[in-house]
């Protein structure tokens, strides 16, 4: 399963909040082996949202949007997603009775546009504040406050999975560049993917679909380079 994150908020593009919704997406996504292989950050503005996440929802199996949900003007997220599949929004009956279930909102207090989702979207329930998610099609609009969006998107994460993977590292205080011989030759002898994250250190990150195959390739590189001594 290969998807995309599209993070919507003029805040971020401005250098105001950083996008860690994105990352936390990303690291959930990878561990249940779903590929993530796009992510973007677009302005709060309806043809932008509407562009990208039609785009996305035709090339990946889903997509995965953050931010720009509640009533105020500048949250246009479900205008642009509804948009990107020639509809409307329109008022949920599902969503008007948890606002006034439980967050004890009568329909008449409620500002306007609360309860609207793209027009025939599934509703997703927001436990820990009000705006509402959708999905729709592939399509799912999560919330940008990141307690919100963690909650949301636990209560759907079953509908992501993949291939699992299994993965392991190394650290080396040899420099990248001497490493490639070995890099080279893990590959050939293994059936994983290597990863080199270079810092103060480099680490290796060995990732497979075969637990055994992974422990045996980071044993062979792990007799091969200069390990990093625990403190
Ligand atoms: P609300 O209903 O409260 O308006 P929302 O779903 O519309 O929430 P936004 O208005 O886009 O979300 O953002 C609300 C707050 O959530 C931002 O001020 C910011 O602190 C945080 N936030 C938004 N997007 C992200 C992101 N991609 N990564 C981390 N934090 C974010
Ligand atoms: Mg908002």
């Amino acid at each position: 399963m290969k998807v995309a994150i599209v993070a919507i908020g003029d805040e971020i593009l401005a250098g105001d909040t950083l996008n860690t919704n994105a990352n936390w997406l990303a690291a959930r996504l990878d561990e249940r082996g779903v590929r993530v292989e796009r992510m973007t950050v677009i302005p709060d503005r309806i043809d932008e949202i509407a562009a990208a996440v039609g785009e996305y929802a035709d090339r990946y199996d889903a997509v995965l949007t953050t931010g720009g949900l509640g009533p105020t003007h500048d949250d246009l997220t479900m205008e642009g997603v509804a948009a990107a599949f020639d509809r409307g929004v329109a008022e949920n009956e599902a969503v008007l009775r948890w606002l006034s279930e439980e967050g004890g909102y009568a329909r008449e207090e409620l500002t306007a546009g609360t309860a609207d989702i793209p027009a025939g979207a599934r509703p997703l329930h927001n436990s820990a504040g009000v705006a509402p998610g959708a999905v729709v099609e592939n399509v799912y609009v999560l919330p940008g406050v990141p307690s919100e969006m963690k909650a949301m998107f636990e209560s759907i994460e079953a509908e992501f999975a993949g291939e699992a993977t299994y993965s392991r590292s190394v650290e080396t205080t040899e420099p990248e560049s001497g490493l490639l011989d070995r890099i080279e030759e893990v590959r050939e002898r293994f059936d994983v993917a290597i990863g080199s994250y270079p810092s103060e250190t480099v680490r290796l990150k060995v990732t497979g679909p075969d637990e055994a195959e992974v422990e045996a390739a980071l044993d062979w590189l792990t007799e091969r380079v200069e390990v990093v001594e625990p403190e």
